[in-house]
């Protein structure tokens, strides 16, 4: 099992791709063979030359791909598993908590389903963990979108033609892309506050330089993985109160509070949108999975007849493909690297190993991994 195909991504909103030249020579050069879909780069800025060059062999369609390879790797799930052959193993990020139908129609195929949003979240991992490498683009591309579009600038400035203060930035959910966006706003001279149920949060906010937002919510936590956990009714309309006024104190508000494998919460309802001040940006980097703001919506801007505009921001790190490629790039270079075996000059699917069973859901015609198994 060693050789490589990558596909060239099909969503017309997709701007990245899986693999990039330097991984590919590196993947050679330790012995697989890899072949590239024509055209598989182009929007990032690599040509099928580029990938030529640094030892791929260019193929001129999905099917011949797929005929050629053991294992396929992209960014997205593709929208048919249609000539897709039985015993290749998928690589790519899934969804899978949202593709229940989809795992079951891998495993009937006989398909090796890699889901790469499941790579546990341990230290040996961390090279391979596509949520932390495309969520810290995400972060930063959030708060460099607010500032352009934010009517003001972020800085505060003294000059003989006047005072301006600096902009108010309020970060809910200080995970990966929330650190990210709070070290970006001040690095553009923004007053910075923060908020996250995790506790620990609390440090890591206060060592970026901003304030964090105390609300008590009572008894709260992390799972073992590092997640929040999900709050009660009671808990999220405390927090809601408790942020209100921050919210209105606001020029911009950047929402990234997510609860894995769950449906988002609504943190900033309609009323709280409302008493937000004319001009404000509201971005929810959560509205993929159900959103943090009453209102947002994925697919477009919306402005309000207050004038405060809120953006729906899923996958932020599509609008900087290059530094996102070549993360995610970094990311699958490190899961083929872990994997091979230099004797057999292949790749292991080596069921014993915690990577793999954290994110191996389908394999022998069956769904293997255990948060899927009914
Ligand atoms: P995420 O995208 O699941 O959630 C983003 C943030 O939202 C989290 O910090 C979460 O606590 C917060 N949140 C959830 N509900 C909230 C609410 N009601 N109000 C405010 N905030 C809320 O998280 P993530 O960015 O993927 O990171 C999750 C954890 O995993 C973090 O602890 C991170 O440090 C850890 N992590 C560990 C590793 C590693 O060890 N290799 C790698 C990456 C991340």
């Amino acid at each position: 099992m060693n050789k490589v195909f990558l596909c060239k991504e099909t969503a017309r909103e997709e701007t990245r791709t899986a693999l990039v030249p330097p991984d590919i020579k590196a993947l050679v050069a330790m012995g697989y063979e890899i072949a590239v879909q024509s055209g598989a780069g182009l929007k990032v800025g690599y040509t099928d030359d580029d990938y030529s060059a640094a030892g791929a062999k260019i193929l001129g369609t999905l099917d011949e791909g797929y005929k050629f390879c053991d294992i396929i790797v992209r960014i997205n799930k593709p929208d048919t598993i249609s000539g897709i052959r039985e015993n290749a193993l998928h690589i790519s990020s899934f969804d899978v908590f949202n593709q229940k139908p989809a795992i079951k129609e891998y495993a009937e195929a006989g398909i090796k389903l890699i889901s790469l949003e499941m790579v546990p979240r341990t230290t040996l991992a961390q090279k391979m963990d596509i949520l932390s490498s495309q969520a810290s683009l995400a972060g930063y591309y959030a708060v460099v979108l607010a500032a352009a579009k934010l009517p003001k600038i972020f800085p505060m400035m003294m000059t003989p033609s006047g005072t301006i203060s600096p902009a108010r930035v309020f970060i809910i959910g200080v995970g990966v892309a929330g650190l990210q966006a709070i070290a970006t706003a001040k690095r553009l001279g923004a007053r910075v506050e923060a908020f996250d149920t995790r506790p620990v949060v609390e440090e890591q906010v206060k060592s970026l330089g901003a304030k964090f937002v105390k609300i008590d919510l009572g008894e709260m936590g992390q799972t073992e993985q590092g997640y929040a956990k999900e709050l009660t009714a009671e808990q999220i309309e405390l927090q809601r109160k408790g942020q209100a006024k921050v919210c209105a104190q606001s020029d911009v508000v950047i929402t990234t509070a997510k609860v894995f494998g769950r449906k988002a919460p609504i943190l900033l309802t309609k009323e709280m949108v409302a008493q937000m001040k004319p001009g404000s940006i509201i971005i929810d980097m959560a509205v993929k999975t159900g959103g943090n703001v009453e209102g947002s919506d994925p697919e477009k801007e919306v402005l309000l007849d207050n004038g405060v505009r809120i953006i729906g921001g899923d996958s932020l790190e599509r609008f900087i493909p290059k530094d996102a490629s070549n993360m995610f790039s970094g990311n699958i270079f490190a899961f083929l690297e872990h994997f091979w075996n230099a004797e057999q000059k292949s790749f292991r699917l080596d069921t014993e190993d915690e990577i793999m069973k954290g994110c191996l859901i389908t394999s022998d015609k069956k769904i293997v991994h255990k948060s899927f198994i009914e």
